[in-house]
Formats: C-alpha cells, structure tokens, sequence
C-alpha cells in the first residue's frame, strides 16, 4: 500500500521563496523547538528561533535552495534565507563536521509555515542558560495544557525553573538615570550575528519626544478595534516607567511571522534621535549603513533586514520617521535578552492576535496566558517579593 503523504506550505513573505514540503502523512506532527541561544537571537532578531525537525530522509529541493541566501552559522549549521525579503526559512545541520558521512537534517522554521496547528508541537526552550533572564520562554509555559520543558543547554540536562534568573534585576541593571555624564552616555549596543549591521541606543532623553508624534501601536490599542484611542491620552506612549525605558511588545500578524520565519516578534519602540551607529553616539541614524537591506512589505511599510546573515532588524512606518520598531533579539543587554533595564513589557496584549489565531489556536493561547501571568508576576515582585504565578 502506498504511504499518505501530506504537504505543508512554506513562505517567505515576498512569496518568491514559496514551497510546498510533502511528508510521510505519519511525520506529523513535526517536532517543534525553541532555541534561545545568544547566536540565534542575534540572527533572526526574535527571542528565539522557532524551528520544525525535518524527517533525515527528506531531501531539500534544489530549486528551493536555489531560491535562497546561505550563512554560515557554525561548522555543523547554516541558515537560508530569502534574499529579497529576509525570511529566515531553513536550517541545515550536519550530525558531525559534516566530513565523515555523518548525516545531516533540515529544520523548518515555523513561521513560514502556512498551517501551525496539527503541523508542528512544540515540545521545549533550549539552551535558556544564554538568555540571562528566561528571555521568551516565561511568555510561553505551555501549549493546549501541555508544559513545555525548560532546557538551560541542550534538551536532556537540567531544566530552569520559570521565571528563573541569572541574577537578580537589580544587581544587573544601571540605576534610574541621573544627571550625572556617566549613566547620560551609557549606551545599549545592537547587533546582528554576523555584525554586518550594528548601532547603539541612548536612554531616553529630551530627543526621545520633540517633534515625535506616532498612532498608537497595535499592542496598546487595538487596530481593528472599534473605539478611537484617545490621542491625548499618552502622546508619548513609547516611553514608559517615569520616560526612563522604552516600551516593549510581542507581535503576532502576519506579515512580522513571514518577515521573520518566527512565530513571534519582540519589537522595542525607540525614537531615531536616541540611536546612533557609533558607540559614542556621534554618528546619527541613518537607514543605510553597514549590510541592511530593505524590503517594503506594505504601503507605508519597510522592514529592514542584514542582507549578509538575515536578522530582522526594524520596522519602519511611513508615518512615525522618528520612531522605529527595534527587533529585541539584536539587543546585548547585560541584565539579560528582554533588556529589561532598558524596556517595559507590555503584556496586556499580544499584537494581532487575530491573524494567528487560524493557524496557531494553541500557541497564541499559550504565549497569552503566559504574558498575563508573567505581568502578574511582574507586579507581585514589584510589591516587594510577593508571588502570583497563576
Ligand atoms: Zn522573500
Ligand atoms: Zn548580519
Ligand atoms: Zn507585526
């Protein structure tokens, strides 16, 4: 008897790179991973790259490959994206250094793909030691009920616990900014894997709000939602704790899922008067330096990518040009990957749920139970220690 294949499509979102994996009906679902790696948060720009495990027998087309941008990643790993828009989509690893016929497999990255649920399961965070902080992982803790384990390196050694830390916060982080020159001119470096494209972000200052105006975002104000935000509500809502942090949000739509090849994006609010392409903040902000490249993904909007190793880097609107999208994963904040000594989580909402809702029912369930109850959590240790982890 003939086996029953099933074919899943995979996209990048310029849809040059679009393919279509048949599988072995009986390999679903794939096995899905999160891994939290330093190298691989600074090559997709997201706090983590999501991937699907690809049967070892299966075998990449060539006129796929063809389509793509290889980097090398390690000696063992390279990733492919689209080079036209940036899509992360694929990952080859070799099982040895690839000389002695040790085999190889190929991870999907689930963002590109068309259909999650039934599609993949994901089953863990990897190598969370690296994030500092528990980096994305405490906003997703579970999956339809399931708990995902918590690797600190590879899966089969010691799990986290949640919300675990390196160190506490407050021993990592730079006291609230004073007057004094020195915590004036600290900076938070950005950088992409391959460091093709790096710059630096000042604490908010009196250039984070003049002559800045923007919409509200999404993740504060529903887009399609019926009632008018109130615009003298928090004109500058992009600052926040006593404008000594930027605000800090997770986007679910479409077109950040297909920009990235990741389930999830992290976006950072930062005005372009506070980011300069030097580390002593005597270079301005300019949208070409070193290896971005753009790709305009809607009218009005251009994502900005390294066209060298593929990390998605800003989203830039047409309306607000003082004030970028900063993808998180390119951020190097020594307190940990959600920098959190320099940005405020909003968790009262994941941005354009709606779009993934038909796709991904149980992980953007999970990942929104896990923000309510890591903004819960939040708010218990700020009233000195207590827990509410429910
Ligand atoms: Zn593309
Ligand atoms: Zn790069
Ligand atoms: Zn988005």
């Amino acid at each position: 008897m003939a086996t029953s294949t099933r074919t899943v499509r995979a996209t990048c979102l310029c849809a040059a790179a679009a393919h279509d994996i048949s599988l072995p009906a009986f390999a679903f679902p794939l096995q899905g991973i999160f891994c939290h790696c330093d190298s691989d948060r600074h090559s997709t720009g997201c706090m983590s790259l999501g991937i699907a495990v690809l049967p070892p027998e299966y075998e990449l087309p060539s006129a796929w490959i063809s389509k793509l941008q290889s980097t090398v990643f390690s000696q063992r790993l390279k990733h492919y994206f689209c080079p036209i828009c940036g899509t992360m989509m694929l990952v080859h690893l070799a099982h040895d250094n690839g000389e002695s016929g040790g085999g190889a497999h190929w991870d999907v990255c689930t963002g590109a793909l068309e259909q999650l649920d039934g599609v993949v399961e994901f089953d863990c965070h990897e190598l969370l030691s690296d994030t500092r902080d528990g980096g994305f992982s405490d906003f997703l803790q579970r999956v339809d009920g399931k708990t995902i384990a918590r690797w600190a390196g590879e899966p089969g050694g010691e799990q986290l616990p949640q919300y675990w830390r390196s160190a506490p916060l407050s021993s990592t982080t730079a006291k609230t900014p004073t007057s004094s020159s020195a915590s004036r001119e600290e900076r938070l470096h950005a950088y992409c894997r391959c460091r093709g494209v790096e710059f630096w972000i000042s604490r908010p200052n009196s250039q984070s709000t003049q002559g800045i105006t923007s919409p509200w975002p999404d993740v504060l104000h529903p887009y399609h939602s019926p009632s008018t935000p109130d615009d003298d509500e928090n004109p500058t809502w992009w600052l926040r704790a006593n404008n000594t942090k930027y605000l800090a949000g997770t986007c679910a739509c479409d077109s950040c899922r297909l920009a990235t090849g990741q389930e999830h994006i992290t976006w950072a609010f930062v005005p372009t008067p506070n980011i300069s392409l030097d580390a002593a903040g005597s270079v301005p902000f300019s949208r070409t330096f070193g290896t971005l490249r753009s790709y305009r993904s809607s009218e009005g909007v251009t994502r900005h990518f390294c066209g060298s190793c593929g990390a998605t880097v800003f989203w830039d609107g047409d309306e607000r040009p003082l004030l970028v999208d900063v993808a998180v994963g390119v951020l190097d904040a020594r307190e940990g990957s959600r920098a959190e000594g320099w940005l405020e989580w909003w968790t009262g909402r994941l941005s354009f749920r709606e779009d993934a809702l038909g796709r991904a029912r149980g992980l953007t369930e999970g990942v929104e139970e896990g923000m309510g109850a890591f903004g819960r959590h939040l708010a218990g240790a700020g009233r000195g220690g207590e827990r509410d982890e429910g």
